[in-house]
């Protein structure tokens, strides 16, 4: 086996799995490609036939990206706004977000809503885009992204409460097993007033629910 295109190449992405860590580790490109390779080979596939040659250094790219989100600590992104005296629910509804399922390695994707009431202090709605973001590109449960993104927001804005709904299209659903395209899974997490109060909660799901 000669050397491929990529061969020695590591990219200097972060790594590690938790939440809140910033471990600093790489995302080994070679062993990737070595990976993609076995599986074309696996299938029963020629890995050197010309459309599939420089399919592995392709993919470990890709990986590289979609999983950049790994050993980021999402809650650097947020920059608490204080002084401001808003303190009603505040709601950025259709995030869009894309995933991949930690159980079989394909994409999840969907949109995700998030709500929250103020206590003093608030966040540029463009950096609550980059948590779910940040939150997706690692391998993921759509439970545990639902609750990552509210406790990054419980821990840097301290509001009264959050919520988060997350509603997903799995392609481990839609392409195989079960097989039910256009099955839509939605998730959510409560935290603070709107788990103690029903009707905040039952607000936020109305603005949520109207288009
Ligand atoms: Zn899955």
């Amino acid at each position: 086996m000669g050397a491929s295109a990529g061969d020695g190449l590591t990219a200097a992405a972060p790594g590690g799995a938790q939440a809140g860590s910033n471990r600093e580790t790489t995302v080994d490109l070679k062993k990737i490609e070595n990976g993609v390779r076995q599986i074309i080979e696996g299938i029963g596939e020629d890995a050197e036939r010309e459309g599939l040659r420089e399919t592995p250094a392709r993919v470990a790219r890709m990986y590289a990206e979609i999983f950049e989100g790994l050993g980021r600590d999402p809650r650097e992104l947020i920059k608490p706004l204080t002084g401001d005296k808003h303190d009603e629910i505040v709601l950025i509804k259709d995030i869009p977000f894309y995933s991949m399922c930690e159980h079989h390695l394909l994409p999840f994707l969907g949109r995700a809503h998030v709500a929250y009431i103020p206590d003093g202090a608030i966040s540029g709605l463009s950096k609550l885009a980059r948590v779910v973001e940040t939150v997706s590109r690692r391998p993921q449960l759509q439970e545990r992204l639902t609750s990552e993104i509210a406790e990054v927001l419980m821990n840097t804005l301290k509001p009264k409460g959050v919520m988060v709904v997350v509603e997903a299209e799995h392609l481990c659903m839609t392409m195989r097993g079960v097989r039910k395209p256009g099955a839509v899974t939605t998730t959510s997490v409560v935290r603070g007033i709107f788990r103690t109060r029903q009707a905040t909660r039952v607000e936020a799901m109305g603005l949520i629910r109207s288009s």
